[in-house]
C-alpha cells in the first residue's frame, strides 16, 4: 500500500519484483490494489481505501497474523486525514513483530532476503489478555 506521493515508487518496485511478488498472495488497501493489479496483470485482493478504513482493516489482518509482511510506502511529507489510522497500522506492525518496508530500499533488502523465500516464521509475541494485564499494560 502506498499513500499518493508515493505510489509511482511502489509501482515502480513492485515491477522490478513481479516475478518474486507473483509467488505470494498480494493484499492492497483499495486504489493501490487498482494500480498494482493493473500494472503488474497479478491478482490482488483489495481491502477499503485507505482513508475510508483500509488501513485499520491491514491492521486487524496484521493482529490476526494473516499477513507475513507489510510494504507500506506512506508519505513523511503530507499530513493524511487518516493519519491515526496509518499511526496505528504501524503501531501494530511494531507491536506484532510483522517485518514492514517503509521505502524502497528496505523493501528491496526485505524481498532478496533469503529469509524471504523461506518457511521462515518471524516471532509473534504471546499477547493474551491476563499478560497484558500482568505487565501493566493495560
Ligand atoms: P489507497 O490507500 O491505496 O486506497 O490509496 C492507501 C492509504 O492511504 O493508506
Amino acid at each position: 500500500m502506498a499513500h499518493d506521493n508515493k505510489k509511482a515508487d511502489l509501482l515502480q518496485w513492485a515491477e522490478f519484483n513481479r516475478e518474486t511478488l507473483s509467488h505470494h498472495q498480494l493484499w492492497a488497501t483499495g486504489t493501490t490494489g487498482t494500480m498494482l493489479e493493473y500494472e503488474l496483470g497479478l491478482q490482488v485482493s483489495r481491502l477499503l481505501s485507505g482513508p475510508v478504513g483500509g488501513d485499520q482493516q491491514v491492521g486487524a489482518m496484521i493482529a490476526e497474523g494473516r499477513l507475513d509482511v507489510l510494504m507500506f510506502f506512506w508519505d513523511p511529507l503530507e499530513p493524511q486525514p487518516h493519519d491515526p489510522d496509518v499511526k496505528a497500522l504501524l503501531r501494530l506492525a511494531a507491536l506484532w513483530n510483522t517485518p514492514a518496508a517503509c521505502n524502497s530500499s528496505t523493501a528491496d533488502l526485505m524481498i532478496s532476503s533469503p529469509l524471504f523465500a523461506s518457511d521462515y516464521q518471524w516471532a509473534r509475541p504471546h499477547l493474551e489478555p491476563r499478560e497484558w494485564d500482568a505487565n501493566g499494560i493495560v
